[in-house]
């Protein structure tokens, strides 16, 4: 039986997401965006609304919901604003889900009850600043020295490392070479604060201005043993399965900016009169709206099939990666044409559609970029 109707449960989740993301986000998220400011107090709020906590089990101050109910609440944030909706996605399916998923039951019980309240946030340290599609090509190593990881090498690009609820980063390392001669990666957890940990400044970005990313540097960084999050050599594996799952976010992340897209053409195509009528009576302007939401209906279709078969846990890896990459190019199609039926004040920073075309570009490329998306897809088909 096919049945994409959400629950009841997850309906009235999806509505509390859309009113607090249209009455707390919308009316102030203008002025971080400009000021390229991270809004603590929103992203406390988002905490206290439990949006970190979604897919955990209440045993670790979880919501006990699913990775599908992360996802929509996602959609709804992005439809208004993608800084706080990558701020959400990074702490929950980067930052906190290594440490669910691999982690000891010593280290759940330190870290995922503050995590899940927002009152901590986690990073995942992958990128480095030599190359991100290669993720294999780890030049950062750690060595074991009387009970500790020695860390040195540095991140690029490293979503909520530097903000003031940020508490640890999860990073990839090379500890060692395997039997095969190839590289050993590991993956281990360092608190804020460390020494030998520095947190860069946070760059000046095209778009997502209101969320925190920085380069980060490790110098002799010294941590217990203990941290290191599943097996010794596995890190690697584990980040791409992280990643895998991530990407049915991004798509949910992508298909919330392709509808705010729709929303505010639809609002605008009313309001704005040119040649004594409405815009919207114009076909050219109805035809660009029909396709808006054409592709964004079509697009959330691929992150609930992907969803579906996580959750049913069948293998998912080819429809993450096509929701990923089909949903992450609606975003970008409908941000120019949202921006095209605004005329010149979409070119403006008061209207959001401005903040939509300048936040579509990364979803092309966090995660896995388009062209590995294909390179995931064609070899889960057999081809090459
Ligand atoms: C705002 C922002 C936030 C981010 N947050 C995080 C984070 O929290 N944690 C983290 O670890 N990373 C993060 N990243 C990094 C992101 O995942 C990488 O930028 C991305 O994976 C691409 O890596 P790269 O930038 O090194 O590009 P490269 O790997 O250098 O790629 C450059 C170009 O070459 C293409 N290319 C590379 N190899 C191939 C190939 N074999 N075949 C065809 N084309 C190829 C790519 O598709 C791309 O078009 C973030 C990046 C940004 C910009």
């Amino acid at each position: 039986m096919l049945d994409y109707r959400l629950s009841d449960e997850t309906e009235a989740l999806r509505t509390t997401v859309r009113e607090f993301a249209r009455e707390v986000i919308a009316p102030q998220i203008g002025e971080f965006y400009e000021r390229d400011e991270f809004p603590t107090e929103i992203v406390r709020q988002m905490g206290e609304l439990g949006l970190f906590g979604l897919p955990f089990p209440e045993e670790y101050g979880g919501a006990g919901g699913t990775y599908f109910d992360l996802c929509v609440a996602l959609e709804e944030l992005a439809r208004v604003d993608s800084s706080m909706a990558i701020t959400v996605e990074a702490g929950v399916s980067l930052g906190a889900m290594p440490i669910y998923r691999f982690g000891t039951e010593e280290q759940k019980r330190e870290w995922l009850p503050r995590l899940c309240t927002g009152e901590a946030l986690g990073a995942f340290g992958l990128t480095e600043p030599g190359g991100g599609s290669d993720a294999g090509a780890t030049r950062t190593t750690a060595r074991l020295e009387d009970g500790h990881w020695v860390i040195n090498g540095s991140k690029a690009f490293i979503t909520n490392s530097g903000t003031d609820l940020t508490s640890l980063v999860t990073v990839t390392a090379v500890t060692g070479t395997k039997p095969d001669g190839k590289k050993e990666i590991s993956a281990i957890i360092v608190p804020s604060g460390t020494p030998g940990f520095t947190v860069g400044q946070r760059y000046s970005k095209v778009g997502w201005n209101a969320s925190d990313t920085r380069e980060l540097s490790f110098d002799d960084c010294r941590v217990p043993e203990e941290n290191q999050v599943g097996e010794r050599g596995r890190g690697y594996a584990q980040f791409l399965s992280i990643l895998d799952e991530g990407r049915i976010a991004i798509s949910a992340l992508s298909v919330g900016l392709a509808q705010g897209c729709v929303d505010e053409s639809v609002k605008y195509a009313a309001q704005r009169e040119a040649f004594g009528q409405p815009i919207g009576r114009n076909q050219a302007v109805q035809f660009m709206i029909a396709d808006m939401e054409v592709r964004a209906s079509t697009a959330r279709l691929a992150y609930y099939r992907a969803a579906e078969k996580m959750l049913r846990g069948e293998p998912f890896k080819r429809e993450a990666s096509i929701a990923k990459l089909y949903s992450s190019e609606v975003a970008m199609d409908n941000a120019r044409y949202a921006t095209q039926v605004h005329g010149g004040y979409g070119f403006m920073n008061e209207f959001p559609v401005g903040r939509f075309y300048r936040d579509a570009k990364i979803l092309e490329i966090g995660e896995g970029t388009s062209e590995v998306q294909r390179m995931l897809i064609a070899r889960d088909l057999g081809v090459g």
